[in-house]
């Protein structure tokens, strides 16, 4: 496979942008060569700037649900170009977005449109803050919120593939304010509630893990989060960043059936552009500026281009509930790959997540996720990567089946891992 276009590329861009990338997940840190440079993505497919071709299964981190350039997103933009790119003052779309957005996801019950995951995790903790009057927040280790200063404590995603502990940069009185604990661990959450209680003013979970990989949460845990937060005034924030539109239409919270009081949503809402949102109960949101004293505003929030792009996306899925389980089948057969892999290979997947680690052992947790032979699975990336496989090129991150992945690309997938595993990897 020539690489050559790419490995220029990359020299030139380590020169003036820092590692070469704007986020840190791109740069195959760990798992050594120069990233893909990507020209074109369409259907399944991203196409690099050397030539070759590739299934996509990163889907740009996991907004492309329905794949690259789906035809409803590329003509919805093609519309709002002849209107305008920014205003800066309120349009009917967004009053569409986020009415659409609050019918499917009912808790939701207001919505503030903002332009990344991380504003919006950011937003709804400094809201929280501001509701309860109370500045403690608990987060769960190896999920990841967005880098926001008080949630870069035990953080997964790049943090975790980069083995930064501790993020440089914020300070000790941020980082105090957050209280890590273990993902799925019913008791050291209520431990915390018993020594902290009145003081915590919001619970902020991944409701299933992406950012360590796939994790799925056990059964009983999103409910005694549910209750434990009820019971002491603390607000339970589902960060749907990942999960939302994609677990089901109406995100992690519909499939578990756990109302939460704000859920932060990003990703798959902007159709492959930058938004996200954050909303909840009324009553909180009514503490928002202009009406309340929470401040958060945003220049471009709400941008025309997004807002089309997130419109066409969510109307095609709301119309077609059945890519759900169009989904389900194309990940299952995905997962079918567990019957097949030799001892010490493990597959954690929820609805079209996945994560193959390498560990004889469940991953439900941080310290299980970091106990997994992360050098196996370089080769494994790397191997795929030549047959023109794209994976994530880290363990601490999940895998996106899209409704344009077809039966063929999943089967050509399950067979190059499976050569994988017979020539030894
Ligand atoms: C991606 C992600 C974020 C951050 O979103 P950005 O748009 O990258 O800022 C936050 N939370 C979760 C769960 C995510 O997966």
């Amino acid at each position: 496979m020539k690489t050559a276009r790419s490995e220029a590329l990359f020299e030139r861009a380590q020169s003036i942008i820092p590692g070469g990338v704007n986020s840190p997940v791109r740069a195959f840190r760990g798992v050594g060569g120069a990233p893909r440079f990507i020209v074109r993505g369409e259907g399944s497919r991203v196409y690099d700037a050397d030539g070759n071709e590739y299934i996509d299964y990163v889907c740009s981190w996991g907004p492309l649900l329905l794949g690259h350039r789906p035809p409803q997103v590329i003509a919805a933009l093609r519309e709002i170009l002849e209107e305008g790119t920014s205003f800066g003052a309120p349009t009917e779309r967004e009053v569409l977005l986020a009415e659409l957005i609050s019918q499917t996801v009912p808790s939701m019950e207001m919505v503030r449109l903002v332009n990344s995951g991380t504003e919006a995790t950011m937003s709804a903790l400094r809201l929280a803050r501001g509701f309860t009057g109370r500045d403690l927040t608990i987060k769960f280790e190896g999920c990841y919120h967005g880098h926001v200063d008080s949630l870069l404590v035990k953080a997964g995603s790049g943090m975790a593939t980069l083995g930064i502990a501790d993020a440089a940069g914020v300070p000790p009185a941020f980082a105090e304010t957050t209280i890590a604990l273990p993902f799925n661990s019913i008791a050291a959450v209520e431990a915390a509630f018993k020594t902290h209680g009145d003081k915590i003013a919001s619970v902020i979970v991944e409701p299933v893990v992406g950012n360590m990989g796939c994790v799925p949460p056990s059964p009983g845990f999103l409910e005694a989060l549910r209750d434990l937060t009820a019971r002491h005034g603390t607000l339970l924030i589902f960060d749907e960043v990942m999960t939302g539109f994609r677990l089901a239409l109406g995100g992690a919270q519909a499939r578990f059936g756990i109302k939460p009081d704000l859920t932060t949503l990003g990703k798959i809402i902007g159709g492959g552009l930058p938004i996200a949102a954050y909303g909840g109960r009324k009553d909180i949101m009514r503490k928002v500026a202009p009406l309340g004293a929470v401040y958060q505003a945003g220049t471009l929030s709400g941008n025309p281009l997004a807002v089309a792009a997130g419109l066409a996306t969510l109307c095609h899925l709301t119309a077609h509930p059945e890519i759900y389980d169009l989904l389900e089948t194309r990940s299952a057969q995905l997962a079918l790959l567990k019957t097949m892999t030799p001892p010490g290979v493990t597959i954690n997947r929820a609805g079209s997540m996945f994560t193959l680690f390498f560990s004889s052992d469940p991953v439900t947790d941080w310290e299980s996720a970091k106990r997994c032979d992360t050098a196996r699975f370089a080769k494994f990336f790397h191997f795929l990567l030549e047959r023109g496989i794209y994976i994530a090129p880290s363990q601490f991150e999940a895998g996106f089946v899209s409704a344009a992945h077809s039966e063929k690309d999943i089967s050509a997938t399950v067979d190059a891992a499976r050569e994988f595993f017979k020539a030894g990897g």
